[in-house]
């Protein structure tokens, strides 16, 4: 008889050998071994305890908008936290609590309909609030990170636990929320007129949108900037705009993005992106921080 299967008894909310290609924004690589998507905390609690336990790999995936999957797949359990349970944004007074699952454009609605200022900033950086925690997403108008007053996690054995803003770093694209599992952050913001918070919003809109690769429905951002420098110049200035490595070219339009045509593969945007990362080490003598996640 086979071995029972890994978190057998999670099979309601496990599919096995899922393709998450459809669940990132590129629409790149190979399957997982397990995809689950738990309904509650307690259910969540649960699976990640029983991973811990049974050393099965656990990875979280917000709305693969930062991510790159090998074209081979991940071993272990992929977990999406899609359920309302994980997706509620609710509001006390100036502060602000969202479920990691719910997406950076619906915090963003909810807080300016109720006249709660600071997110504005980052209206058309697509993904959830756990990839923005993760990732303290932003530009040099604000980031994520300034607002949070807290953030729930799960340690690897399914216990809460609360980081406060004391213990939390936000950097440049980074975070050290390193914990398996980000369940909902508290965010602190200010009063202002909803009509003065649309008006920076549509701002902001219009400049991320003039700045993003024209075919942005299959592109991907690639490196950090260094410090003091700017990753998107660097890469221009290497002459890198256009580059193409089977079906992944350097974006004309910000050479730190990568597009993909169709038939295009994970292993074409890898071996585009290390041409990228040494041709800018060769002549500038920067060694460029990848930002896309990889797995
Ligand atoms: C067209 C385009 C434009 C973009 N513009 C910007 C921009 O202006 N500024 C900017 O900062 N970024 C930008 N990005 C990058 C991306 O949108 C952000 O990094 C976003 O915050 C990622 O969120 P996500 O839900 O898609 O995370 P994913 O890509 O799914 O995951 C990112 C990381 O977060 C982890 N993670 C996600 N959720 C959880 C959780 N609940 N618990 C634990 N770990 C978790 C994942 O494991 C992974 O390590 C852009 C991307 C694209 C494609």
């Amino acid at each position: 008889m086979p071995p029972p299967a890994r978190l057998a008894e999670f099979d309601a909310i496990i599919r096995r050998n899922e393709p998450l290609a459809p669940y990132t924004y590129l629409k790149l690589g190979g399957p997982a071994e397990m995809l689950v998507q738990p309904r509650s905390r307690d259910e969540l609690s649960a699976v990640v305890r029983r991973c811990g336990e049974e050393g099965v790999p656990l990875r979280v995936l917000g709305s693969g908008c930062n991510m790159l999957v090998r074209d081979e797949g991940v071993g272990g359990a992929v977990l999406r936290l899609t359920e309302p349970a994980f997706c509620e944004v609710t509001v006390e007074g100036r502060r602000v609590r969202a479920g990691t699952g719910a997406t950076v454009s619906a915090l963003i609605s909810e807080t300016a309909r109720r006249g709660l200022a600071g997110l504005e900033t980052l209206v058309g950086i697509p993904g959830t609030v756990g990839g923005a925690l993760r990732t303290n997403a932003g530009d040099n108008r604000g980031d994520i990170g300034q607002f949070v007053r807290q953030v729930e996690v799960l340690d690897s054995r399914g216990e809460v636990l609360v980081r406060e803003r004391d213990e939390l770093h936000f950097t440049d694209r980074s975070s050290n929320l390193d914990d398996p599992v980000l369940l909902s952050a508290e965010f602190d913001l200010d009063s202002d007129s909803t009509d003065a918070i649309v008006k920076r919003m549509r701002k902001a809109w219009i400049l991320r949108k003039a700045a993003l690769p024209l075919s942005f429905q299959s592109a991907g951002r690639v490196f950090k900037n260094p410090r003091g420098l700017v990753a998107r110049e660097l890469l221009e200035q290497a002459g890198l705009s256009r580059t193409r490595v089977g079906g992944a070219e350097v974006s004309d339009r910000d050479p730190n993005y990568i597009v993909v045509q169709e038939g295009g593969s994970s292993r074409d945007v890898l071996r585009l992106i290390d041409l990228m990362h040494s041709r800018v080490r060769e002549k500038f003598n920067v060694d460029l921080e990848r930002e896309m996640t990889v797995w």
